[in-house]
């Protein structure tokens, strides 16, 4: 599903897209959750239901629509109801859909409808989320890392100038982001990142181009005062990942949620986003093996893939944590005209391409080294935060 076609261009798909996503008089949603919301907003009177996995949900109304199980898609004939999937693992939905035989055509991300959408409609480049990249210092060694911490060797923090870089090159592209993410490594090791809140706080949250600030912690660093400081001025949101039960007493998540709730300063506990059931991490395997797939192998593997992690680093946008990482943390040299967009040189279509997760080849080379995200394509899975020891690098 994920575009590859030598035959037309990324413009002229985004036009088919347009014809046949945009344009269309009645639509059904997947998903009753947050990241729907936005679309029911957008079509106040344009959509016949909404269907959710969830059974508590099923049979509820939101925004006055019905929430039915998804088994009510398989009576949905009309060539003229599209399907809006508003998941984060929209990949494996996707499969559903084929299952109970509603054709391709037929159905979409929410991401590429809105993005799509905001950009024929509205002119301007709205995403919804992107991470940008601090450091590749941490605390901790964590197996299932995807910045690959436990292979990397050279730790290091990224230079303010270079960040700041890479925010300004962003909003050249990007008019709005929703929610903009400071990251690390383990952010709060950082040097300058008090530094980092204000600059991105004046510059674009004051201005309208972004609306929330987070920052990113591993629950084993007490911020110093200036962070604090910054933190509690800018109204930034501090999420936590809460590995307690694999970490041992380097975890000083309750100390945190004194300090900042003393502070009054917003925190939130991460649910661990890369769970294959509650609780458990995909294992993403050694970045150092290679698989051997074919070119065939690797379209796809990559097709299966529901990666989806905007990272900005290096002024390049990546569409794959793990791809950015190989670069960044490994050393390796990645493939400037498959693996990410420039965004000192590259087109606003390529922005897009490349934000939507599009590339040119159908896969990134470092898919490879990759088992893949997503419940369809990767069935291993590992404790969250659990420690590599030095022997299991392979
Ligand atoms: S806390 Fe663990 S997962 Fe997060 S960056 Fe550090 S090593 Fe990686
Ligand atoms: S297979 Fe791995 S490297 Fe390839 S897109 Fe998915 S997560 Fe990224």
């Amino acid at each position: 599903m994920k575009y590859i076609n030598e035959k037309e261009s990324f413009q002229e798909y985004m036009e088919r897209f347009r014809q046949n996503f945009l344009e269309s008089d009645t639509y059904v949603i997947w998903g009753a959750g947050e990241k729907s919301k936005k679309i029911r907003e957008r079509l106040p009177d344009n959509i016949l239901f909404v269907v959710d996995n969830d059974k508590k949900k099923q049979g509820m109304a939101i925004d006055g629509l019905i929430v039915k199980s998804p088994d009510a898609l398989k009576e949905l004939k009309e060539n003229n109801i599209k399907v809006i999937v508003a998941v984060h693992a929209y990949m494996d939905i996707f499969r559903k859909l084929d299952e109970y035989g509603i054709l391709e055509e037929r159905y979409c991300n929410y991401r590429e409808w809105l993005l799509i959408g905001d950009y024929f409609l509205k002119g301007c480049i709205s995403v919804p989320e992107v991470s940008f990249i601090v450091n590749n210092r941490c605390t901790l060694s964590c197996k299932g890392c995807i910045e690959y911490i436990p292979y990397t060797e050279n730790k290091r923090d990224f230079p303010f100038k270079e960040i700041k870089e890479s925010f300004d090159y962003f909003f050249q592209y990007a008019d709005y982001a929703n929610d903009v993410v400071v990251v690390g490594g383990e952010t709060l090791l950082y040097k300058d990142l008090a530094a980092v809140l204000k600059y991105v706080y004046e510059h674009y949250a004051v201005t309208g181009h972004v609306r929330n600030i987070s920052i990113m912690t591993n629950g084993t660093v007490m911020p110093d005062e200036n962070v604090l400081q910054a933190l509690k001025l800018y109204d930034i949101v501090v999420r936590i990942s809460d590995y307690k039960n694999a970490v041992g007493n380097k975890n000083i998540v309750d100390k945190l949620l004194t300090i900042f709730s003393q502070r009054k300063i917003k925190y939130q506990i991460e649910n661990h986003f890369s769970r294959v059931e509650e609780g458990k991490w995909f294992d993403m395997g050694n970045p150092l093996k290679c698989r051997n797939m074919t070119e065939k192998g690797l379209r796809e593997h990559f097709d299966k893939c529901a990666v989806a992690c905007w990272a900005v680093w290096d002024s390049k946008l990546f569409n794959c944590n793990g791809v950015r990482s190989n670069i960044a943390n490994l050393g390796a040299e990645g493939e400037p005209d498959n693996d990410w967009c420039d965004l000192r040189t590259d087109s606003k279509e390529k922005f897009i391409k490349y934000y939507l997760g599009y590339n040119n080849k159908g896969y990134y080379k470092f898919c490879n080294y990759c088992n893949g995200y997503g419940e369809y394509i990767n069935k291993t899975s590992l404790l969250p935060g659990e420690q590599m020891q030095n022997d299991e690098r392979g």
